[in-house]
C-alpha cells in the first residue's frame, strides 16, 4: 500500500487550484462540493469555470503564476495544479514543497502527495477506489461495479441509521447486540430487501432477540477465493469467532472479519492441532457466550468434512447453525484440470472415496466392484496411492486403466500428472505430487488436454 485513504475534511477549509480549463474545473466541481473554498489563479479561464466560480462565490485571481503568489496568498490545506505546461508544474510543485504544503499536480503521479480516487458518493456513504496511479481506467471500471451493487437508497439509510444510533444505544446496552441490529438492517438492505421504519426495525429485533449465539458451518472451497460463496462471504464478515482448517488459504482468511478471533484448529493428516471432540466442544462453548462462530472449512463441510459431527453437537447443545456448501476439492479438480467427472457416452455415474481410514489388507473403500462407466475420485488418497491402485487392481479394473493425481487444485501451484494403474506409482515417484492431492480414475481421464 503506497498511499493510504484518508478522507480529508475540507469543509470551509481554502484550497489553491492553478489552471483554468477543463481539467482543473472537474477538480474544481469536486472540490465544491466538498465544502472547499477555492481560490483559482490562472491566465486564461474557459467561460463555463469562470461562471461556476462566480456563481458559488470562489476566489478568481486573473494572472500567470509566479513563486511570490505563494507567500503572497493565504496558505491553502492544499494545492492542485492543473495546467499542460510542464515547467510550470515542476515549478508550482517545487515551490509547495518547500513551503510544506501538500500538492497534486493533476495526472503525475511523480508530482503527487496525494491521488484523487475513483469516487462512488452516496453520502454519507463515500467509496474511494485508488489503483495509485497504475491502472486509472481500471480503479473506474471497479467503481462503475460497485456503483452498479449498492442499492440507491444505500445512502439515505445511512443517514437515518447515524439519527437513529443515540435511540438504539440507549434501548441495546452492549455493543454485541448493536452490531447485530446494525448488521441485520444493512444487510437486509444491501440484498435489496425490504428495510421497514428503523424504530419499527428495533422493536422487532428485540422481540425476536437470540441469548445465545449461532455456529456457520462453511465451505471455503478447494483453494481459490474466487470459488467461495456470496453467502460463505458474507458469514465470514460477520462472524465473531473464526475457527479454521489447515485447508483454508491465508488469502481467504483475509477476507474474514477483520476484527474477529482466528483461531487455527488445524487437520492436516496425522498432525491434528485439535482433536474433533475438541473443536466440537469450542463450537458449542464460543456460541453459548453469544459469539457468531464460523467453522470455516476446505472444500465442503459434508464432503469428508467431518461437518455432520459438528452439526450434531449444535443440535446436542441446542445452538441455532446454519451449514453452507462449498466448492469440493473433486469438483474444483475436474474443472481446474479439464476432466469432467461424468461423460456422455464415458461415465454416467461419480462416486467420492477416500483413500484414509483404510486398515485391511484388501482396501476397503471399494465396497464394490468397479462399474465400467463410472469415475472414482479419491479424497485423502496420495499417500495411500499404492493401497488404491493394489485395491483397484483387485476388483478386477484393468491395469490400463487411466488415473489422474490433481494436486493443489485451483490454486497457482496446481498440478497434474497422468498415467495408468500400471505406471502412476512409478510417476508419481519421479514427480513427488504434493498434498493435498485428488486421485481421478476412469475413462474421463483420458479427455484431458496438457495446456
Ligand atoms: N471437505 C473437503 C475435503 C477434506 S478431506 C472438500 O470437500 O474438498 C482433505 C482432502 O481433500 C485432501 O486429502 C485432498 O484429497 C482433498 N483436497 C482438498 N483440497 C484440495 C485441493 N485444493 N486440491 C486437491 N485436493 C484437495
Amino acid at each position: 500500500m503506497n498511499t493510504l485513504p484518508l478522507f480529508f475534511n475540507l469543509t470551509h477549509q481554502s484550497v489553491l487550484i492553478i489552471g483554468g480549463g477543463d481539467v482543473a474545473k472537474r477538480k474544481a466541481d469536486l472540490l465544491h462540493k466538498a465544502g472547499a473554498s477555492l481560490v483559482v489563479l490562472a491566465k486564461h479561464f474557459d467561460e463555463s469555470f469562470l461562471a461556476f466560480l462566480k456563481m458559488h462565490q470562489h476566489t478568481i485571481i486573473h494572472k500567470s503564476y509566479e513563486s511570490a503568489d505563494l507567500h503572497t496568498l493565504p496558505r491553502p490545506a492544499v494545492i492542485i495544479c492543473a495546467t499542460d505546461d510542464d515547467r510550470l508544474n515542476h515549478t508550482v510543485y517545487h515551490d509547495a514543497k518547500s513551503l510544506g504544503i501538500a500538492i497534486n499536480v493533476v495526472d503525475c503521479p511523480a508530482l503527487c502527495d496525494f491521488i484523487f480516487p475513483a469516487i462512488v458518493d452516496r453520502s454519507p456513504i463515500v467509496v474511494g477506489v485508488s489503483s495509485n496511479g497504475k491502472a486509472p481506467v481500471l480503479a473506474r471500471l471497479i467503481r462503475a461495479k460497485i456503483e452498479s451493487q449498492l442499492p440507491s437508497n444505500i445512502g439515505k439509510l445511512a443517514k437515518l441509521a447515524g439519527e437513529f444510533r443515540q435511540i438504539v444505544k440507549e434501548k441495546l446496552p452492549t455493543i454485541t447486540e448493536r452490531r447485530y441490529f446494525w448488521e441485520g438492517v444493512f444487510d437486509r438492505a444491501l440484498s435489496d430487501k425490504q428495510v421497514g421504519v428503523l424504530s419499527d426495525e428495533l422493536d422487532d429485533f428485540m422481540n425476536h432477540q437470540q441469548k445465545s449465539g449461532e455456529v456457520y458451518i462453511v465451505g471455503a472451497g478447494a483453494g481459490d477465493p474466487d470459488l467461495l460463496t456470496f453467502k460463505a462471504l458474507r458469514l465470514m464478515q460477520q462472524a465473531d469467532v473464526v475457527l479454521y482448517d489447515a485447508l483454508v488459504s491465508d488469502e481467504i482468511l483475509d477476507l474474514c472479519r477483520r476484527d474477529s478471533d482466528k483461531i487455527f484448529v488445524g487437520k492436516k493428516r496425522q498432525n491434528h492441532a485439535k482433536a474433533q471432540d475438541e473443536i466440537n466442544e469450542l463450537l458449542v462453548c464460543y456460541a453459548k457466550k453469544g459469539k457468531r462462530v464460523l467453522r470455516l472449512k476446505g472444500g465442503d463441510p459434508f464432503v469428508f468434512g467431518r461437518g455432520g459431527e459438528e452439526v450434531q453437537a449444535c443440535q446436542t447443545a441446542g445452538i441455532p447453525y446454519q451449514v453452507v456448501s462449498g466448492i469440493t476439492a473433486a469438483l474444483a479438480a475436474s474443472s481446474y484440470a479439464g476432466i469432467p467427472l461424468t461423460h456422455r457416452g464415458v461415465a454416467t455415474a461419480v462416486r467420492f472415496l477416500t483413500g484414509c481410514y483404510q486398515t485391511n489388507e484388501h482396501f476397503g473403500g471399494l465396497k464394490s466392484l468397479y462399474q465400467d462407466d463410472e469415475t472414482l475420485v479419491f479424497y485423502m488418497g496420495l499417500h495411500a496411492l499404492e493401497k488404491v491402485v493394489g485395491g483397484l487392481r483387485a476388483s478386477g479394473v484393468s491395469s490400463d486403466m487411466s488415473i489422474a493425481i490433481i494436486s493443489n487444485a485451483s490454486l497457482p501451484t496446481q498440478q497434474v500428472l497422468i498415467g495408468t494403474l500400471d505406471d502412476i506409482i512409478q510417476k508419481n515417484a519421479q514427480a513427488k505430487m504434493a498434498a493435498p492431492a485428488i486421485i481421478i480414475v476412469g475413462r474421463v481421464v483420458e479427455l484431458y488436454q496438457p495446456k
